[in-house]
């Protein structure tokens, strides 16, 4: 589903990754650990078409996103690729049905059923006409989470999808979160710092100095 191919980025003049070579298959979730500034979010931004490689390839599904002007990248995105991270990012001012409709204005799409299907997922089904600010940061989180699924994309990129939750809400997000990618047969590449979703992911890459090894 996902795939890089010596994937070399950096600031000023200063690698990051040193040539990241990595794929993700369809219902396989994968963990990505190391230590902070080892260039994990920088990874995902690159897998997520949120930046360009300086070198190297990202594909989505066999297609090369990197070589998409950002328009075409964007619409491909909301088609195939589910992005959660540490902080929600949900629009504080749509409700919660309507910020899980947001990706059908891109894909020109009613997604209005399948937001529901999700919401009673993620076990907020009485909570559609609710805005961001009345749910609990857990809520929250399970929400973005639905949102990042609501196209049935075949990749999930999530930096630290828990990162800002209580242990057992962090345990609840991240069980729900495997078990509904592991249900729609989608890919996950997930970074963290929690040892509890490492150990659930089918396979755990570590970053270390740039480079990318099995951990
Ligand atoms: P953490 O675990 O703390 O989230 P990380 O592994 O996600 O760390 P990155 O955020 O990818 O690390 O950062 C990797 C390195 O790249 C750091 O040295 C950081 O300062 C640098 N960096 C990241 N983004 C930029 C940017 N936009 N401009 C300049 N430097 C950046
Ligand atoms: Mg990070």
């Amino acid at each position: 589903a996902l795939e890089a191919r010596a994937v070399r980025h950096g600031f000023g003049g200063q690698d990051v990754l040193h040539g990241v070579t990595l794929s993700v298959a369809r219902g396989e979730v994968v963990a990505v650990t190391g230590p902070s500034g080892s260039g994990k979010s920088t990874l995902l931004h690159l897998l997520g078409g949120l930046d360009r490689p300086d070198h190297g390839e990202v594909l989505w599904g066999g297609t090369r996103a990197d070589t998409l002007d950002s328009q075409g990248r964007a619409r491909l995105r909301a088609a195939s690729v589910g992005l959660v991270f540490q902080h929600h990012y949900l629009l504080q001012d749509l409700t919660v049905l309507d910020n899980l409709r947001v990706p059908g204005l891109l894909l020109r799409q009613d997604l209005t059923d399948a937001a529901r299907t999700l919401l009673h997922a993620v076990g907020l089904q009485g909570r559609e006409h609710a805005m961001p600010a009345q749910l609990s940061g857990g809520e929250r989180q399970r929400v973005a989470l639905a949102r990042a699924l609501v196209a049935r994309p075949a990749i999930l990129l999530a930096d630290e999808p828990t990162g800002s939750l209580d242990s057992g809400n962090a345990v609840a997000v991240s069980d729900l979160m495997i078990a509904l990618a592991r249900q729609h047969g989608t890919g996950v590449l997930l970074v963290t710092h929690d040892e509890h979703m490492a150990t659930r992911a089918d396979r755990r890459l570590h970053l270390l100095d740039g480079h990318l090894s099995a951990h």
